[in-house]
């Protein structure tokens, strides 16, 4: 398989150790695909685990790659989480729950995955590669997680001071060892624009071997793929009827992930973007032309993204057909709502949601209630215990903390405080290049 880059066709194409060890195309555009494989609907169905599916069905992805022989291990060490699929309305309708890795996200899946394939690309001799990311809670904690204590590799995380939860900033500054963690003085855009400062700057690359993990390498996007068509696989087993997937959106690289496994023939029906109350993919969808802005803040704060970056891929897979016609929907779910929601559903099926999965079964009963009558999955992205301010005031109950969420928040956890300007991200990080991890 080679990589082509969304921006200009003329890039020259590489393979997946290139595009996962460049991040960026050199254009600036994401990495994608030449071209999707095919499988029949029932590919996947009656096998045993994730792991199982991911090899297979990402086999075509590593083609002609030197990653190529080393992907049944990396699917077994790094997708080897539990995926309960719950029952959410008798016969009907699920609940992918994607939360039970160790920060509690869905986000493990895929930290932990591209971390295995970096591992694997770094020669013994190579210097220590220091991985740059920016977080708005949930990723810092996932690829902190997934390279904690790897040789080779030290992690530095910016989090903009006060704008995580507390139990998010503790998971955060809880890892110690190779994991470095700093509390920007600023908000979330202040800590991204520096990360990408740091890694377009020439000057620090001969002296720092920097790389990042953020949203858009394709080494995250892959694994997510396999999820969707292992879930949909169980569920269609006895049945002919394709199944619509509703995923609680933010940056757009989950719900992709699902898109694409449509593509590639699994049995996914509708595709419904659940996002909060930042419009751009409602408004999109809707008919208007796209339109990037700033993120608003909302209580499914891992989602108050106003320009989805990978909406670029989305439109790159379809540029020669009608993204508007493509079954795909977007529909955005209010502060108030999601609210209602986390009560309704604690009431009614006895289950506590985080703020963003409650936007995704907003949607679901928004649908039943239009008639749309045929089975539906969705997609539950964090564990309700990650977002304990918001959800326990409202259920009346303390929600208890998956145990490896428990051992980190006994761990002590130490950030330092960072300026938001450049110079004193440098500084740091030329000091952590002089340190032996
Ligand atoms: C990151 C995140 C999302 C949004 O996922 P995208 O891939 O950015 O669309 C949704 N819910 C939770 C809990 C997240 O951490």
């Amino acid at each position: 398989m080679r990589y082509l880059s969304t921006r200009n066709d003329q890039c020259r194409a590489v393979d997946l150790a290139a595009a996962l060890k460049a991040g960026l195309a050199p254009d600036g555009g994401l990495f994608v695909p030449a071209k999707l494989p095919d499988f029949p609907a029932d590919t996947f169905a009656g096998t045993g685990t994730l792991p199982d599916t991911a090899r297979q069905l990402l086999a075509p992805f590593f083609a002609d790659s030197r990653l190529a022989a080393a992907l049944p291990a990396i699917c077994d060490e790094a997708l080897d989480l539990p995926l309960p699929l719950v029952v959410f309305e008798p016969q009907k309708s699920w609940v992918l729950e994607l939360f039970h890795g160790p920060t509690a996200a869905f986000k493990d899946f895929a930290a932990r995955f591209l971390a295995a394939c970096m591992a694997r690309l770094r020669a013994t001799d190579d210097p220590v590669q220091t991985v740059l990311v920016a977080t708005s809670g949930d990723t810092g904690g996932a690829v902190a997680a997934a390279f904690h204590r790897r040789p080779g590799f030290r992690v530095v995380i910016l989090y903009p001071d006060g704008r995580v939860s507390a139990r998010q900033a503790h998971q955060l500054g809880a890892f110690g060892d190779n994991i470095h963690c700093y509390k920007v003085q600023g908000n979330f855009d202040d800590c991204q624009r520096l990360v990408k400062q740091a890694l377009n700057d020439p000057a620090l690359a001969e002296r720092l071997a920097l790389t990042s993990a953020n949203s858009i390498s394709i080494g995250r996007l892959l694994p997510q793929i396999s999820y969707y068509a292992h879930a949909v696989s169980q569920l269609t087993e006895n049945s002919e009827k394709a199944v619509d997937v509703i995923v609680p959106t933010g940056n757009l690289g989950n719900a992709l992930a699902c898109i694409l496994a449509r593509d590639m023939g699994l049995p996914i029906g509708e595709v419904v973007l659940a996002t909060n109350a930042n419009q751009t993919l409602p408004d999109y969808f809707s008919g208007q032309d796209y339109q990037g802005r700033p993120g608003i803040e909302t209580l499914a704060n891992a989602m108050d993204v106003g320009d989805p970056s990978n909406f670029e891929r989305l439109a790159w897979f379809y540029r020669d057909r009608d993204l508007r016609q493509a079954g795909i929907q977007a529909v955005s779910i209010d502060d108030a709502t999601i609210r209602q929601r986390i009560i309704g559903t604690w009431k009614k099926q006895y289950m506590a949601v985080c703020p963003h999965t409650a936007c995704g079964l907003e949607v679901l009963a928004m649908r039943r209630e239009r008639g749309h009558h045929g089975p539906h999955l969705v997609a539950a992205t964090a564990h309700p215990a990650k977002f304990e301010g918001v959800v326990e005031p409202l259920i009346g109950q303390p929600v208890e903390l998956p145990p490896a969420l428990a051992e980190l928040m006994n761990r002590p956890s130490r950030a330092e405080a960072l300026a938001a300007d450049y110079s004193s991200l440098l500084k740091r990080l030329l000091e952590l290049g002089q340190s032996p991890i």
